[in-house]
């Protein structure tokens, strides 16, 4: 069985990339029995961001990716946030000061940028080793002496002798690597001065991935040169060695070029972007399956949502994240849901990012419900009009009253460039209210504008009124075009017969009338 961990670092909002590995961690570890869970990676807190965990736990939950251990749902192997397990690691630190694998640091930040400048001057690789790592093989006399003087310190690991240029490891998604073997003394406990005195990533990850039992480490490919060191360290510790399965970015297209989807750049890049929108859960994983293993993109949703994603099926190029194809296969996933369905999701989403909305939708439950059912239910194709729950406004608000009436002068505006005199708008909107049949089906409902629309002298169709237009006010479209901004807003809708029936008689007639004023 596989045990994962998705480790995010509360130093800002997360990544919709974050998400993408989440859901493959808890995924394969799914599938093969096994457990998933988060660990917190705050060892770096001067970086922290006030509300990042938040947000975290929000996005897990938006997204259905709550692990299986963490620090809230709790676990046999926690603390599950790094800045609570100090002690852990100064255990194992100790451990290999005692195996001087390791060995204390005094550098001063003077010393080691002249280092970087030698060495960049002799066309050197940077970094902490060999004949410039003056404090590895130092006097121990000198240490005593600078830990009498309380001199800060760090403690950093003693890499081994090297015998190949190359390190090789096995990955698994890109299979055989291999890479510049590590002859850097990384730190691997951060500066004294500091309290709680906190691990490097490299440590920390090595030490906690084998005290929770990780054997599968899914991580971003920008760790892929550091595999070496880390090979080094659990060797050092005598852990087991885990499995890293490295993970291409999200990619954007940016003009002729990709680069990676970037949150500083691309409001897409943040997991906000799809909640505060109200994308459907469902449809966000499902896109991002597919950006997994091309395969599950062909198959339909639910069974994608199934079916195990394949470490053997990942790119080694991060996959291109579009934003159209994301909406359509969105609009599609909500198009298959009831409107009850529809209706409690929308409610959800507006509770909390549109509260006149879900105000709204609490008093007129039924209207939402006929809205929904307008050329959704009881037909073969239903239309595809959502792609996320915030779209619900600008597409179905019209039919709530309290929403479509403080607009109603946009309509006026609407009206006036169907280009007809304004008394002949009125007086034909008057007698569409004056005769108005509303129990009327379909055919004979609109057999009510069309004789509406002959009797004051509008041309029998559009053609007619194009090869005379001096002698008709309009056609039969302008007619129903004025009862359709008049009751919608709009110059496009459904089917105005079936909004008729939703609004029911009085609405409709409050709506039109308003034109004869
Ligand atoms: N905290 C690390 C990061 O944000 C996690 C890397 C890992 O999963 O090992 O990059």
């Amino acid at each position: 069985a596989v045990v994962t961990r998705f480790g995010p670092s509360p130093t800002g909002s997360m990544h919709i990339g974050g998400v993408y590995v989440a859901m493959i961690d808890r995924d394969l570890a799914q599938h093969s029995g096994g457990r998933y869970l988060v660990r917190v990676e705050d060892t770096d807190q001067a970086r922290e961001v006030e509300g990042a965990l938040e947000q975290f736990h929000r996005a897990f939950t938006y997204f259905g990716l709550s692990p299986d251990e963490d620090s809230r749902t709790g676990g046999g192997y926690g603390p599950y946030h790094q800045s609570e397990r100090e002690r852990i690691y100064l255990t194992y630190v100790r451990e290999l000061l005692y195996q001087d694998r390791a060995y204390l640091c005094f550098a001063t930040k003077e010393e080691l940028d002249d280092i970087t400048a030698r060495q960049r001057a002799t066309k050197l690789p940077t970094g902490y080793y060999g004949r410039w790592a003056i404090w590895r093989d130092a006097d121990p006399s000198d240490v005593e002496a600078k830990l009498n003087e309380q001199a800060p310190y760090v403690v950093r690991f003693r890499a081994p002798e090297v015998t190949t240029q190359r390190a090789r490891f096995t990955d698994a998604i890109r299979g055989k690597l291999e890479h510049e073997a590590n002859r850097n003394d990384v730190v691997i406990l951060k500066s004294s001065e500091q309290s709680p005195r906190l691990p490097t990533y490299h440590f920390a990850h090595a030490v906690d991935d084998h005290l929770m039992r990780i054997n599968l480490v899914v991580r971003g490919d920008e760790w892929i040169s550091s595999v070496p060191v880390h090979q080094q360290l659990f060797d050092a510790l005598g852990f087991e060695p885990v499995t890293y399965a490295h993970i291409a970015p999200l990619m954007k297209q940016d003009g002729g070029s990709k680069r990676k989807l970037s949150k500083r750049k691309d409001p897409e890049a943040g997991v906000d972007y799809y909640i505060d929108a109200g994308y459907p859960a469902q449809a966000v994983l499902y896109y991002l399956r597919g950006l997994a293993n091309g395969r599950l993109a062909e198959l339909p949703l639910a069974e994608a949502l199934e079916e195990p994603i394949r470490l053997s099926e990942f790119g080694v190029a991060g996959p291109l994240v579009d934003l159209v194809k994301l909406d359509d296969i969105s609009a599609d996933h909500i198009a298959t849901l009831s409107g009850q369905q529809i209706l409690d999701a929308v409610r959800a989403w507006a509770a909390e990012h549109d509260p006149e909305l879900a105000g709204v939708l609490d008093a007129e439950p039924g209207l939402a419900l006929r809205a929904l059912a307008v050329e959704r239910e009881g037909v073969e194709n239903p239309r595809k009009d959502l792609k996320k729950w915030s779209d619900f406004r600008t597409v179905y608000g019209f039919f709530f009253p309290q929403l479509f009436h403080p607009l109603h002068g946009a309509a006026d505006d609407r009206i006036a460039e169907l280009g007809l005199a304004p008394e002949l708008a009125r007086t034909f909107a008057a007698d569409f209210v004056q005769g108005y049949r509303h129990e009327a089906d379909g055919q004979e409902w609109f057999g009510q504008i069309r004789d509406l629309a002959a009797q004051h002298g509008f041309a029998r169709n559009a053609k007619e009124f194009k090869k005379n237009p001096e002698a008709y006010p309009g056609s039969i479209r302008e007619a129903s075009q004025l009862i359709r901004i008049a009751v919608t807003g709009s110059t496009r809708s459904p089917d105005l017969h079936a909004i008729a029936q939703a609004l029911g008689e009085t609405e409709l007639l409050a709506r039109v009338s308003a034109v004869t004023k």
